[in-house]
């Protein structure tokens, strides 16, 4: 800008770097919206005819990257590509899209033992809106082809494997299978495994949703998720029409964030394999632990399902101590080195008593009918060196 302007302009208006932007990494886009260059690309790219940057909700640098990078990840191996969007939260990832999918009269079914916001999310607003789910258990194969072969309503089939507290795993691959045959949508929440440790696309599943915020950041210091589809025209059209219109977007702070904790995935899982198992196999010697629910034990229900469908057994276990209520306070209360929070996913150990926290409010019948048991301690094994999280187990325990 060669012309004179006033004092007050010059602190408003954007001041040019002159010279050639090289940055090392990518930098934080904190900005609303983009500029046009002249009004005739403007037109053009809000119609759709040309690809550009408009206004932050719609689409942003640092939330568009991150994206494209867990779809690739996600498609990593296989034919073709995969569309993503990065959202607020999981949860925000969960209901943008069964929102964008699902009409009003269309059911849903899943199971029981589902994260405890998907849950609420399904029966307390998607419920009220006319999408009713249906319970049942995703093992049964049969009962599943049983209940879309009677109820044509279904539009959706989701599920979540390994799933909280006790790691229990459905077969993908079956039930995407029965659920093409019908066309009946599937939805896999993969937040537990990530995309290293198992890609749902290899078995078939239409999209796929991630609380970013838990392994694939890994640092517990943003909150996010992420859709991925493989139909392009539905992810277009119907998913980020939704994202969009309801605002659920990422902020690219999230992203940029997430970024970053993206870069370890791999050496964080290897690392969280490796201390899961060696505390798995810790505590299942252990006279004051009456179970051990870890998918890597080969005393696990579903250590075959798993090993055939993963690449690792992740980071998370639970186990159950004689004793109950009073021995689970007793334990925690010891605690010294492993973190008391409500999350999991993160570097450091994350230790858990649902009976005294998550669930205290809980019906016990009913928390106990999802393996949420008075004993129960639920750990998310973090890359720290696991002979200091195992000497903190073994303490607590005396
Ligand atoms: C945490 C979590 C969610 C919800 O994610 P937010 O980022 O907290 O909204 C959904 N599914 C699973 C399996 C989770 O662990």
């Amino acid at each position: 800008m060669k012309e004179k302007i006033n004092f007050g302009s010059i602190c408003v208006k954007k001041e040019k770097f002159n010279g050639e932007i090289r940055s090392h990494q990518m930098p934080l886009y904190a900005t609303s919206s983009f500029e046009f260059d002249t009004i005739n690309q403007g037109i053009d790219i809000f119609t759709g005819k040309e690809k550009g940057l408009v206004y932050g909700r719609y689409a942003n640098p640092n939330t568009t990257a991150i994206a494209k990078k867990i779809a690739r990840m996600e498609m990593f191996g296989l034919k073709g590509e995969a569309t993503a969007y990065l959202t607020s939260s999981g949860m925000s990832a969960i209901s943008t899209l069964m929102m964008g999918i699902l009409n009003q009269g269309d059911k849903i079914l899943t199971q029981g033992n589902l994260y405890g916001g998907t849950t609420e999310l399904f029966l307390k607003t998607l419920g009220r809106l006319g999408i009713e789910t249906i319970f049942t258990d995703l093992k049964d194969l049969n009962k599943v082809e049983e209940i879309l072969s009677k109820d044509k309503k279904i539009k959706a089939l989701y599920f979540e494997t390994p799933a909280n507290p006790t790691m229990a795993c459905v077969d993908i691959g079956a039930l995407a299978k029965i659920a093409k045959k019908r066309k009946v949508k599937t939805v896999i929440d993969n937040t537990f495994p990530t995309p290293y440790l198992q890609q749902p696309f290899k078995f078939n599943v239409d999209f796929i949703i991630h609380s970013t915020t838990k392994y694939l950041n890994g640092h517990g210091n943003s909150i996010a998720g992420v859709i991925i589809g493989r139909d392009k025209e539905i992810m277009e059209k119907k998913v980020w029409t939704t994202l969009k219109l309801a605002g659920t977007n990422a902020s690219p702070l999230e992203a940029w964030l997430l970024g970053t904790g993206i870069k370890t995935l791999e050496v964080r899982m290897d690392r969280h394999c490796k201390n899961a198992q060696a505390v798995a196999e810790f505590l299942q010697g252990h006279k004051k632990v009456k179970k051990v629910n870890y998918n890597g034990l080969p005393s696990h229900p579903d250590h075959h399902l798993a090993k055939k469908q993963m690449n690792g057994f992740g980071g998370m276990l639970s186990f159950e101590l004689k004793g109950g209520l009073k021995a689970g306070i007793k334990f925690m209360n010891k605690i010294k080195f492993c973190s008391l929070a409500p999350t999991l996913g993160d570097v450091d150990t994350l230790i858990l008593h649902p009976a005294s926290s998550s669930h205290i409010n809980v019906d016990k019948k009913l928390r106990e009918r999802n393996g949420i048991t008075d004993g129960l301690i639920r750990l998310s094994i973090g890359i720290e060196n696991h002979d200091d999280i195992i000497s903190d187990l073994n303490q607590a325990m005396k």
